[in-house]
């Protein structure tokens, strides 16, 4: 999502930063870039104009024309009114209520609803550690129920059973019910959605809403619906009391305007964000770092939370230790290290979050792929302890094995080998010249 804006933007602020003063002349261009960067990424129109509008009074007042770094002041506050628009800081889910704490979630068909619910079940068990019980209310396509039924049980939750012949109503008050007596903490439930927005689909969920008075109800949305997407947000907004929206496929190339305009048309948060069809591609949505991201300042915040949460602590000591003391990293350290950015989401969802990538040219960004990665652990894999621990023996006949091995060809286990080589004689430089906090100096 927001490939497009972003390199637009991105392309405007270098130009800015370059920018001794500031003119009225080149005010008024930028501006007009911005304009024109939001209105492509179809962000609607009424907010493009709040945008720029705010941005044009902020950057005449005295913050831009008394800075010394006019351009870097004007990228500053591009950045402020990003995070101010997509609601300022993260909102989360409030699970706080006497238990069953109910949450409710609406929004068109095909939107991702019965997906996102799944996703937010495995959250809530497995980050807060609370017992969930989900069901659908969804009679209308009986396919529907019996998806729910196997999502819950792949991410361990508990399943209300429902019927086709059941009114929607009665399933949910019979779910918040058996969670009652169950003394179950939170329950989710999964409403019918239409292709379009109908009266009758808006009174049935109202009626449920009535019924069961949710702590959250959660307004679920396409972010490759553009605009339409925007014209859900409203109708859905005016029907019931929302209190938040979950943005899917925002790993697809939307353009973004949803996630841009949703806020500032409902004044609902957007609490999360969907990143992929897996039960653990859900994120808390951050304003402050969607901004940054699509600013091409990276979201480095976000990265070192899921190292954080992926890494395993006792083979980051053990691989710690082995770089301070400057010998002993060998394959299956590369290896491990290979497959910990396979947990993070891989290199694609990694490149995104690092500040600068937007900056290089696609070729060089597609060099490094999943598949790629993929390929090394399997070379890596065919190899015998022995040559994980000291690659200076694999010659000739020892790569052809492990080639066959690996469904690779030879070349492939030397790139390999090369690369690992390069790793270590990197690595040997950081500590001579000061190690990693050089480094990481360097990048900011
Ligand atoms: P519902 O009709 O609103 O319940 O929608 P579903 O949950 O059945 O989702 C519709 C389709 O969108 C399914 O194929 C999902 O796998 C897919 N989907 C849902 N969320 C995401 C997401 O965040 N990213 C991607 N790529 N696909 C998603």
């Amino acid at each position: 999502m927001f490939d497009n804006l972003s390199q637009r933007l991105q392309a405007t602020v270098k130009r800015l930063r370059g920018q001794g003063r500031l003119t009225e002349e080149n005010m008024r261009e930028t501006l007009r870039e911005v304009r024109m960067a939001l209105l492509e990424a179809d962000v609607a129109v009424p907010v493009v104009k709040a945008f720029v509008d705010r941005i044009r009074e902020r950057a005449l007042g005295q913050e831009v024309l008394t800075s010394l770094t006019p351009g870097q002041a004007l990228v500053k506050i591009v950045h402020d009114e990003l995070v101010a628009l997509m609601g300022g800081a993260n909102d989360a889910l409030d699970l706080a209520a006497r238990p069953p704490a109910v949450v409710l979630f609406a929004g068109l068909q095909g939107s991702g609803k019965t997906t996102t619910v799944a996703k937010l079940a495995r959250r809530i068990r497995e980050r807060e550690g609370k017992s969930v019980l989900v069901t659908s209310a969804d009679v209308y396509r009986p396919a529907a129920i019996e998806q729910l039924r196997k999502l819950a049980h792949a991410v361990g939750v508990e399943f209300h059973e429902s019927r086709a012949d059941q009114r929607p109503v009665d399933i949910a008050r019979g779910a918040v019910e058996a969670a009652r007596k169950r003394l179950l903490d939170v329950v989710l439930i999964d409403t019918a959605g239409r292709l379009h927005v109908d009266q009758a689909m808006m009174e049935e969920i109202k009626a449920v809403h009535a019924a069961i008075q949710p702590v959250e109800t959660l307004f679920v949305v396409d972010s490759m619906a553009g605009q339409d997407a925007v014209n859900a947000a409203e109708a859905f907004n005016a029907a019931l009391p929302l209190t938040g929206v979950v943005l899917t496929k925002a790993d697809g190339d939307a353009r973004g305007g949803a996630a841009l305009s949703v806020r500032h048309v409902t004044g609902k948060p957007i609490k999360f964000l969907g990143v992929g069809e897996a039960p653990d591609a859900l994120e808390p949505f951050h304003p402050e770092r969607i901004a940054s991201r699509i600013l091409g300042m990276g979201d480095v915040l976000t990265l070192v939370e899921e190292a954080h949460r992926t890494a395993d602590k006792q083979q980051a000591e053990k691989l710690a230790e082995k770089f301070r003391k400057g010998k002993g990293f060998d394959l299956e350290d590369f290896r491990d290290q290979l497959q910990q950015m396979q947990r993070m989401g891989g290199i694609s969802s990694l490149l995104e979050k690092l500040p600068g990538v937007g900056e290089l040219p696609a070729g060089a960004r597609d060099q490094v792929n999943d598949a790629q990665m993929k390929r090394l652990v399997a070379i890596i894999n065919s190899m015998t302890p022995r040559e994980r621990r000291a690659p200076d023996v694999i010659k000739g006949s020892r790569k052809r094995r492990i080639a066959a091995g690996s469904g690779t060809q030879v070349q492939d286990v030397n790139r390999l080998l090369k690369q690992f080589d390069q790793m270590q004689r990197v690595m040997k430089q950081m500590r001579k010249g000061g190690g990693l906090q050089r480094m990481l100096a360097g990048m900011r």
